[in-house]
């Protein structure tokens, strides 16, 4: 049996620019996206790509799942869900996502990081580490946490709300004391409405049973590990959600 493919892609933004010379780089290194922030912001919360899908275009990034149901962490290859409840699984190959981005990641550097307190410090730590802030960066940081806050969120149902109403309902944890992995991307402030502009962060603990969307951390030691990327391919659905949705930056 033939699928029907229901979503559009490759849709090229960003071309790169060599220093030396006319050359046009990334495409075989770029930031892969399923749908946009602000559809998703809009209330567009299912979409077409299953995970079989999105694993063929990276094995490193988060979203979330269908219905907004809970947060998506992708490390290693391996894809995993963390509920409302906050429990980590795998996520089957079947399930969809109505909003991801993934790298297949391919670390660029590497930097110690010693004592962020708070995200603000965690964020200038790299901030000074990066040689260009117009690019795209993907950021793993493997870490001691002297305390991280997550959150998730309950599977919404139609009528979907937007993502600021869903939220209202978002449940938060204080892990205290734990080694894991934050996933994540800096995205430039020029893609507002495409993505989450500055850091977008998922955390998944050592042991792959929680994590969630990080709200806040403290940082005892850790190693980051970012990856540049000049390209970013964007798939959006082809259905009548996404085609009908109210959208705006
Ligand atoms: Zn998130």
């Amino acid at each position: 049996m033939k699928r029907t493919v229901r979503y559009l892609l490759p849709l090229m933004l960003i071309a790169g620019i060599a220093v030396a010379g006319p050359s046009v780089t990334g495409d075989g290194d770029a930031i892969f996206q399923a749908s946009t922030l602000a559809a998703l912001s809009a209330g567009v919360l299912e979409g077409p790509m299953t995970f079989h899908e999105l694993r063929e275009r990276g094995d490193f990034g988060l979203g979330t799942l269908n219905g907004l149901d809970g947060e998506m962490i992708a490390v290693d290859g391996r894809f995993y869900q963390v509920n409302a409840d906050g429990v980590a699984s795998l996520i089957p190959d079947t399930q969809r996502t109505p909003f991801a981005v993934v790298k297949r990641f391919q670390a660029d550097r590497t930097v110690t990081l010693s004592l962020a307190a708070d995200m603000t410090q965690l964020t200038r730590l790299l901030d000074e580490s990066l040689p260009s802030r117009n690019v795209l960066w993907a950021v793993r940081i493997e870490g001691r946490f002297r305390s991280i806050l997550v959150r998730s969120v309950p599977r919404q149902t139609r009528p979907f709300p937007t993502l600021a109403q869903a939220l209202l309902q978002q449940r938060t944890f204080t892990l205290s004391g734990v080694t894991g992995t934050l996933v994540g991307f800096r995205m430039p402030q020029y893609l507002q409405g495409v993505n989450v502009p500055g850091y977008h962060f998922h955390f998944l603990t050592a042991d792959r049973q929680t994590g969630g969307h990080v709200l806040a951390c403290d940082l005892e030691d850790g190693t980051a590990t970012l990856d540049e990327a000049r390209g970013l391919h964007m798939a959006l659905p082809d259905d009548r959600d996404f085609d009908g949705a109210t959208l705006s930056p």
